[in-house]
């Protein structure tokens, strides 16, 4: 019989077990080590993230620069109605592919532990103001309407807006995307003990009870969304995941298929609930 031996924190790019070996009265006859060498692995691995983040690199600056002469080509108006329909194509399209190319840079620099965090008071209700006028466009695209409910007055939190801008941002696109014609969201703010508990509602196409638990995992995307030929690339809710945890929040969703999803988050209103590291 072998028993595995639990040990100490093994040398960086070795991976050691240590069995004891028994025989049939249960004493201890000896002893057998092994050593895994994990280098290649690890260098195959770090290769593979600097691949991805070398190209998302190169790939940002193209793509920003055909959004920018989209948005201004935009901006000229006085279009024939197909010309202005190519537009939108190509600025929706644009804006796809860039959320892509930082998505992947955001999540090699979170599994580096480069996502560097800077932690500051948030006027919640203002901030919440401004990511839904920046999200209305989108949302006439899809006709949506996107509503702020917030019982409680100004509300502050601590955390980092760059950071919390792109959680929210998520969700709330997730809310207008997997949405249907006509629909709504509904972003809800409320106080929970010594946090913040933000609500985003909506009525779509819903998250089916097998699909719920995996959603939070790099390039998930639902059986249902591929079938209705809803664009996504399944990173979105990894990272959001990962900026709430990081200022010490929950993120959970409730989901009835066709009826529609509430996501859920909360965030600390005392800089003292965020953890060190
Ligand atoms: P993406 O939206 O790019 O596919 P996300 O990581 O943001 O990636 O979401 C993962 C999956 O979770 C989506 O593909 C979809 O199946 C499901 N999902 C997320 N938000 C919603 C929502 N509000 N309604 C229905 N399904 C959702």
């Amino acid at each position: 019989q072998v028993v595995s031996l639990a040990l100490d924190e093994p040398p960086a790019n070795l991976e050691i077990t240590l069995n004891k070996v028994l025989n049939d009265e249960g004493q201890t006859i000896g002893f057998i080590k092994i050593i895994r060498d994990l280098s290649r692995e690890n260098g195959l691995l770090q290769s593979k993230k600097d691949f991805i983040d070398i190209a998302a690199h190169q790939l940002r600056t193209p793509a920003t620069a055909v959004n920018w002469a989209l948005e201004n080509l935009n901006k000229e108006g006085g279009f024939s109605p197909e010309v202005q329909e190519l537009i939108n194509i190509g600025l929706i399209s644009g804006k796809n592919l860039l959320k892509i190319i930082n998505d992947l840079l955001n999540i090699t620099q979170i599994e580096e532990g480069r996502f560097g965090y800077d932690f500051k008071e948030i006027n919640l209700i203002d901030f919440l103001n401004k990511l839904l006028a920046d999200a209305e466009l989108f949302a006439r695209g899809y006709k949506v309407k996107v509503y702020l409910e917030n019982a409680g007055g100004q509300v502050s939190v601590w955390g980092d807006i760059n950071k919390l801008g792109i959680a929210l941002s998520n969700l709330i696109d997730n809310a207008i995307k997997y949405n249907i014609a006509n629909g709504e969201v509904i972003v809800k703010v409320e106080i929970v003990g010594q946090f913040v508990q933000v609500s985003i509602k909506d009525n779509g196409i819903g998250i089916s009870d097998g699909d719920l638990p995996k959603i939070y995992e790099r390039f998930f995307r639902g059986s249902n969304v591929s079938k209705a030929k809803i664009e996504g690339s399944g990173l979105g809710l990894y990272i959001t995941k990962n900026i709430i945890e990081r200022h010490g929040g929950k993120i959970w969703a409730e989901s009835v298929v066709n009826r529609g999803t509430i996501f859920y988050f909360t965030l600390p209103m005392e800089r003292s609930l965020i953890p060190s590291r």
